[in-house]
C-alpha cells in the first residue's frame, strides 16, 4: 500500500510517504497558499519514490491547513496524528509534548496509541515557535542557532510572558550589554516553564515524548528536561511526526 502523510503547519509544510518498508520525506514553506504547499510536497515525493500520482492509495491530511486542502485528502487532527505516530515509535511512552510554530500541545495517550486526554496552548504565541523566532530576529539570528549559541550558566531571565513585551525587554537588555548567550537560555527557560505548566495539568503517565519542529532547538529540549525532572525521548526527525501519524492513519484507515 502506498500512503502519503500530509502536515500543513503554520510554518512548514512536511509529506511523509510510506512505500512498502521505505519513508520518504519532504518539506517545504507553507508560504501563503496551503494549498500550493501540499501540491509541491506531493510532487516532491512522487519524485523522491518514483512513483505515479495514480499509484497513491491514500492521502491524509493535518496541520491547521487541513481545512484550505480539503479534497487533496481525508483529513485527521494533529494531536490524533502525534499520537499514532508515537505509539508506533515508542510504545512506552504515554505523554507527547508537541511544540509547533503557533500553537504547543501536551496530549496523553494510552499503550494503543489513544488519546486519553490533552491541552494546547494557541490562543498567545509564548511558549510556540513562533515566539523563538521572533526572539531570533530581534538578536540577529537564525532560530536554528539558538541551541546553540545559548549559556546556560550565564541564564538571565526573561519576565515579560507576551511576545511584544518579550521582544523590547531582550532589545533593553542588549542595550545594556547583558550576553547573549544568557538571554537565549532565559528564553529557552520561559518556553520550557510554560509548556511544562500545561504537561502537569495533564500529568505525565509513562515515558514522555518530545515532537514538533521545536524539538530540533536543543536549548529548549535542555530547559524542558530541567523543568520537568524527567529525560525526553526525541524522534529523530521530530518534525515529521504529524505527517509521519497521517500516513499511518491512512495505512490503517483508521480515521476519526
Ligand atoms: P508548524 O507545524 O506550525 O509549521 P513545526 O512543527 O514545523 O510548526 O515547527 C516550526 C518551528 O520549529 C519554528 O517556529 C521554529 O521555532 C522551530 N524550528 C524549525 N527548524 C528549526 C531548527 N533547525 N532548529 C531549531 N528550531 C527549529
Amino acid at each position: 500500500m502506498l500512503v502519503v502523510g500530509l502536515d500543513i503547519g503554520s510554518v512548514a509544510a512536511k509529506g511523509v510517504m510510506l512505500d512498502k518498508g521505505t519513508m520518504h520525506r519532504a518539506m517545504v514553506p507553507t508560504g501563503w497558499s496551503p494549498r500550493d504547499a501540499g501540491e509541491q510536497l506531493i510532487s516532491e515525493l512522487l519524485e523522491l519514490s518514483g512513483r505515479e500520482r495514480d499509484q497513491v492509495d491514500d492521502i491524509v491530511v493535518t496541520g491547521y491547513g487541513r481545512i484550505a486542502i480539503a479534497g487533496a485528502g481525508q483529513a485527521a487532527t494533529e494531536i490524533k496524528c502525534h499520537a499514532r505516530a508515537v505509539a508506533e515509535l515508542y510504545p512506552s511512552v504515554g505523554t507527547i509534548v508537541d511544540i509547533g510554530g503557533q500553537d504547543s500541545k501536551v496530549i496523553r495517550v494510552n499503550e494503543q496509541g489513544r488519546v486519553i486526554d490533552f491541552a494546547m496552548n494557541d490562543k498567545c504565541a509564548a511558549g510556540t515557535g513562533r515566539f523563538l523566532q521572533v526572539m531570533a530576529n530581534a538578536l540577529g539570528l537564525d532560530v536554528s542557532e539558538l541551541g546553540e549559541t545559548e549559556d546556560p550558566d550565564k541564564i538571565v531571565s526573561i519576565n515579560s510572558m507576551c511576545t511584544v513585551f518579550a521582544e523590547s525587554e531582550i532589545i533593553g537588555l542588549l542595550a545594556r550589554g547583558t550576553s547573549k548567550a544568557g538571554i537565549i537560555a532565559g528564553l529557552h527557560q520561559s518556553v520550557g516553564r510554560r509548556v511544562a505548566a500545561m504537561v502537569r495539568r495533564i500529568g505525565i503517565s509513562g515515558e514522555v515524548a518530545f515532537t514538533g519542529g521545536v524539538a530540533r532547538n536543543p536549548g529548549v529540549f535542555r530547559a524542558l528536561q530541567e523543568e520537568l525532572g524527567c529525560r525526553l525521548i526525541i524522534p529523530e526527525e521530530c518534525q515529521f511526526t504529524g505527517a509521519l501519524g497521517a500516513a499511518l492513519l491512512g495505512r490503517s484507515s483508521n480515521l476519526i
